[in-house]
């Protein structure tokens, strides 16, 4: 099962996508994750990534298809994965193809959870992250049982810097701009599928179930 997130920021990729990978036995791959690690451990790519990534900026395809090229090599990856956050950009969506064409793979679904702008500005500004174990539970929508404290690991939870309204704005011009012509590109390979990301979380990801289990 080979599925691609696509969706603006904050309109629930990644929560649907650790939902699906925990459902269905595949690994969740987060190109954000990654790169924050990176970023945490002071890495050389992470050195390269940080000032993009605090701007709301796409990190360069280069920087990014390499990491993503390393992690499909892995074994867990062998029969599947949910990808969260890759590809943003068509050149990362077309070198995905070529990548996949010569072992006679491709993405079996593209997964677009559709949120309207104007709900979006609203969710990021209760969205909190756990930078210990990288859990992203929301006050109003996924609220955690102690205020400020993350729920899996009991880390302290902090709000992102790329979560601030300001670089929100400029991350939804950044999608719009950059990553919402990908719909286009998977509804010519015949797997774009689209779900209403304005429901409650338990809803999408039924709907989501129903589109794979198809
Ligand atoms: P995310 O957690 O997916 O919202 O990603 C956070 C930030 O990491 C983005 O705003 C980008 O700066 C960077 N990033 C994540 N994935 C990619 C990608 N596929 N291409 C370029 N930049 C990315």
């Amino acid at each position: 099962m080979k599925i691609v997130m696509l969706g603006a920021p904050g309109a629930g990729k990644g929560t649907q996508a650790k939902k699906i990978a925990a459902k269905y036995g595949v690994p969740h791959i987060s190109t954000g994750d990654i790169l924050r690690s990176n970023v945490k451990e002071e890495t050389p790519l992470g050195l390269k990534a940080k000032a993009y990534m605090d701007g709301g900026e796409l990190v360069p395809d280069s920087l990014v298809l390499d990491l993503v090229i390393d992690r499909l090599a892995k074994d867990d990856a062998k029969t599947g994965y949910v990808l969260d956050g890759f590809p943003r950009t068509i050149p990362q969506a077309e070198a995905l193809t070529e990548g996949l064409s010569k072992t006679g793979d491709k993405i079996e679904f593209a997964i677009d959870v559709n949120v309207p702008d104007e709900n979006i500005v609203e969710r990021m500004s209760g969205r909190r992250y756990c930078a210990k174990c990288g859990a992203t539970p929301h006050v109003k929508y996924a609220p955690t049982k102690v205020e400020g404290v993350c729920d899996v690991c009991g880390g302290e939870l902090t709000i992102r810097d790329d979560d601030k309204p300001e670089t929100v704005l400029k991350r939804l011009k950044v999608y719009h701009d950059q990553t919402q012509p990908l719909i286009d590109f998977y509804e010519k390979q015949g797997v774009m599928h689209t779900v209403d990301g304005t429901k409650d979380i338990e809803e999408v990801f039924s709907d989501i179930s129903n589109i794979l289990e198809k």
